[in-house]
């Protein structure tokens, strides 16, 4: 769990490439349905045709049927930003039971604060070419730096912002995600499970050793 701009993405694909574990998207899930036109499909088309978010119910159906489809299991599924909702927490955790009986469910916890996330995505920016969108950073420390200001390294057409928030209204929606998220894990926490807290704001090298570390001793830090 993490807010946008903790690196959530950046952790699963380094445990994707490192550990072959599987990341399961439910972005991805939607769009799959949607294409494939099932029932579910039909069902997430209607709610983002009308403006609405998708009904948590579907989400975790969706979730489940994939899982029971599976013909052998990953070593581990990262669900990569998903429950974002309390009822998603606890559809999510009765699913498991059900279909998962020997699975076991950790929590991890991407911690940055609120100006440090709004600064990382405030100086994000991205190829122009729609064919290359390629993300940069524009933050003197970063690795995802471009070779020329405000030029793209591999197609050479120029860089443009991708948010068009204020500092102070993009602080306010990740405090707000940070309040959701609390709901999250106080559910967890009351079923008796453990969180693993993370310290975002590092490197990702040393993000993903203290990962490493945890998911080796399962070392909860909180
Ligand atoms: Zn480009």
């Amino acid at each position: 769990m993490g807010p946008p701009g903790s690196g959530k993405g950046t952790l699963s694909a380094l445990c994707v490439e490192r550990f072959g574990w599987y990341q399961l998207s439910t972005g991805n899930l939607c769009r799959d349905h949607i294409q494939k036109n099932t029932d579910l499909g039909k069902q997430i088309k209607e709610a983002i045709n009308k403006g609405e978010l998708v009904n948590d119910h579907v989400i975790a159906d969706m979730v489940k049927e994939w899982i029971v489809s599976q013909d052998t299991m990953p070593e581990a599924i990262i669900f990569d930003g998903y429950p974002r909702t309390k009822t998603q927490a606890e559809l999510l955790y009765k699913l498991l039971q059900d279909v998962m009986v020997d699975s076991e469910l950790v929590l991890i916890k991407l911690h940055v604060d609120a100006d440090i996330i709004a600064e990382r995505i405030l100086s994000r920016v991205s190829c122009s070419n729609k064919k290359c969108q390629r993300v940069y950073s524009l933050m003197n420390n970063s690795q995802a730096k471009s070779k020329s200001l405000m030029i793209c390294d591999d197609c050479k057409s120029p860089l443009k912002k991708r948010s068009d928030d204020t500092q102070d209204a993009l602080k306010n929606r990740i405090q707000i995600y940070y309040n959701h998220e609390q709901e999250i894990l106080n559910f967890y926490v009351n079923k008796g499970m453990n969180v693993g807290m993370i310290n975002a704001a590092q490197t990702v090298q040393d993000v993903f050793n203290d990962f490493t570390k945890f998911a080796e001793h399962k070392d909860y830090v909180c």
